[in-house]
């Protein structure tokens, strides 16, 4: 039994606690000397050295010998080792099912995509799911921390998938059936939130203070990580930009509401829009519709603008709401480059209210149509560092995978 001081502190979770700043300032910095981890974390130098030196025992990190410009000294560095663990990661979109598994790095492997068949009942699919993800599970020799789940729904902080208007389910609880299958611990977040997260530990988003990663796809929604923590909101819904109203009476939305950011903008009013133009042949995809654009037909570079167009209008709002230091525009209609990227940042520049003095940076995915898929990886790395009690334990599995018997 742990004894708490009488502030009611828990020295071994004060130490967890350390260990896990230091971490955050590793992954942060990629390779970082014990000065600057001291700087990051406001810890002491003897705290800095006793934490590093307990996660280079357990294997987490290495030191490299980087010689020094000026005095020619060799400066001793710390890197995370990328292969310490595994994040296992499904995505689960409407017509099809997503496994991998990403380092520590953010790296990809055995990256598989499975059909799945649109409005399939969840019982009808998920022991598929499980089996497949069982099997990619033990053909893995490094420790793996756990399974990050991504759904285009609206999930609790339970891990229970509450509502997802494309998968056509609701009341799931994702967390519970996939610990008892898989054996793991599980995560599940908002497709947004996961890509969001992957940003920030492995992207575009390192060491941003206020980051929004704005999801353009079927679906539009925005998820936020703030001070290196993801903001969920109340039950789990934050984020929810596209159906906020961009046009008063306008076009319907799946929500049953009219004139929504996503009406107007989701990949599907990009094809009904390509609709209007007699040149467009009929039965084009958005990802076709975004090529032509990016061939120069002159009606789908018209029909991609408008979208942006709106793209711009939310992005203003979501800046004036947050004062953001990163918007990062992913989804499938971020393969439209600098077709969304352009009329965004014209209208931020333009029109946002904190222009003048912004410290904003507006930029592309990093990781493209696998943001979500590595992003589904990163909501594993965030449940070990921001929950210290899963992070001690899973810190142990690694402490034990190092202390095995190395001689024959
Ligand atoms: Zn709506």
């Amino acid at each position: 039994m742990r004894r708490k001081t009488h502030h009611g502190v828990d020295h071994h979770l004060m130490r967890d606690m350390n260990e896990i700043a230091v971490l955050l300032a590793i992954i942060n910095g990629g390779m970082v000397s014990r000065r600057e981890i001291t700087a990051y974390t406001h810890l002491t130098d003897s705290t800095v050295s006793h934490v590093t030196r307990k996660l280079l025992t357990q294997n987490l990190l290495e030191e490299v010998d980087v010689p020094q410009e000026r005095r020619g000294r060799p400066e001793k560095l710390l890197l995370l080792r990328p292969q310490a663990a595994r994040l296992m990661s499904l995505v689960l979109d409407v017509d099809h099912f997503e496994i991998g598994l990403v380092d520590l790095s953010g790296r990809l492997s055995n990256h598989q995509i499975h059909p799945m068949p649109p409005g399939v009942a969840p019982d009808d699919i998920l022991p598929t799911i499980a089996a497949e993800l069982s099997i990619l599970l033990e053909s893995e020799p490094d420790p793996v921390w756990g399974l990050g789940i991504s759904v285009p729904g609206i999930v609790n902080a339970d891990g229970i998938l509450v509502s997802s208007p494309n998968l056509h389910w609701s009341d799931l609880p994702l967390k519970e059936r996939f610990e008892e299958t898989v054996g793991v611990p599980v995560m599940v977040a908002n497709e947004a939130d996961a890509a969001a997260l992957g940003e920030y530990y492995f992207g575009n988003g390192k060491g941003s203070a206020l980051l929004i990663y704005l999801s353009l796809g079927v679906g539009i929604g925005c998820g936020i990580v703030m001070e290196g923590h993801l903001f969920t909101g109340v039950s789990g819904a934050a984020g929810e930009i596209g159906h906020t109203t961009l046009m008063l009476d306008g076009p319907l939305c799946p929500c049953g509401r009219r004139g929504c950011f996503e009406a107007l903008a989701s990949t599907r009013a990009l094809v009904e829009a390509a609709h209007a133009y007699p040149e467009a042949e009929p039965g084009l995809s958005s990802r076709e519709i975004i090529a032509r654009s990016l061939e120069g037909e002159r009606w789908a570079l018209q029909a991609v603008h408008n979208i942006a167009d709106y793209v711009g209008q939310a992005a203003v709002n979501i800046v004036n709401l947050f004062d953001p230091d990163r918007l990062i525009l992913g989804g499938p209609l971020a393969q439209a480059e600098n077709y969304l990227l352009w009329p965004v940042e014209r209208r931020l520049e333009t029109e946002s209210i904190s222009h003048k003095n912004r410290q904003l940076t507006v930029q592309m995915s990093t990781f493209r149509d696998q943001s979500t898929i590595i992003g589904s990886g990163a909501c594993v790395l965030e449940q070990v560092l921001q929950d210290s009690s899963l992070g001690r334990r899973l810190i142990n599995i690694n402490a034990m995978a190092v202390e095995e018997p190395v001689h024959p």
